[in-house]
């Protein structure tokens, strides 16, 4: 947590860009024209399930190799950005260094990207992939919520913060492949009151969709207490430029 002194100098001081730390001559939300002109939004073709962008050659929206293999829980994922430069800073800086000017500039994105995809009606629950207690504990929040308050503010579907929670923590999964990472989390999440869930369309909300193991269990679980579809939204997917 910052102190009150650090919060006020912070108020008196220009402010900054979050990805480079040039100075912004306007309110730009925390990004500078230059870095935000960097960023890669994720455009089609892609993959119908988990929405990992191909590559230029790629002419229509497929399923991908990784999605013919491996059961995917979830109905569609959809990103809206890749997982690097500017945008990949920005997510970092958010959630570790408290960046919250930076919650509205991605809620806007995220409503943006959510329109691309679906429309208002297409969800009963927005709900946010939990922090287990102790990571919530130390972090202070939970990026995901945020992203889902935002959003629900947007599109006026309501959200919820407790359904779905995380019981065992994981540790970070940074270099592991997703066969692994799909052991580590599994058994991990449960539901909270399975009934009202039931008959439920979902959409489940998380920063960054990594190799999507984690969106994956959580939607086994929710389909498991009877949801009725569950879809995903992030701010960005990590995968290897094309
Ligand atoms: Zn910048
Ligand atoms: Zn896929």
């Amino acid at each position: 947590m910052r102190s009150f002194g650090e919060k006020f100098l912070r108020f008196l001081l220009p402010s900054q860009c979050h990805c480079c730390e040039k100075f912004l001559e306007e309110d730009r939300q925390g990004i500078c024209p230059d870095c935000l002109s960097k960023i890669r939004w994720i455009e089609p073709p892609f993959c119908t399930l988990c929405g990992v962008p191909f590559a230029s050659g790629e002419i229509k929206n497929h399923p991908c190799g990784a999605c013919m293999t491996r059961e995917k829980y979830f109905t569609m994922a959809r990103a809206l950005g890749y997982y690097e430069g500017p945008l990949r800073e920005a997510i970092h800086r958010w959630k570790y260094e408290e960046k919250s000017c930076l919650t509205s500039f991605f809620g806007e994105k995220l409503a943006e990207g959510f329109h691309r995809y679906w429309d208002s009606r297409s969800f009963d629950l927005l709900i946010p992939v939990p922090l287990h207690l102790k990571r919530l504990r130390e972090r202070g929040f939970n990026q995901a919520l945020l992203l889902v308050k935002e959003l629900s503010r947007r599109t006026r579907i309501p959200y919820s913060k407790r359904l779905l929670q995380k019981r065992i923590p994981t540790t970070p999964q940074v270099n592991l492949s997703g066969g692994e990472r799909e052991k580590r989390v599994r058994g991990s999440f449960h539901v909270q009151r399975d009934e009202e869930i039931k008959g439920k369309s979902i959409l489940l909300v998380d920063d960054v969709y990594t190799t999507g193991a984690t969106v994956n269990e959580c939607s086994k679980v929710l389909l498991m207490a009877e949801a009725e579809r569950v879809d995903v939204l992030t701010l960005a997917h990590a995968i290897k430029s094309p």
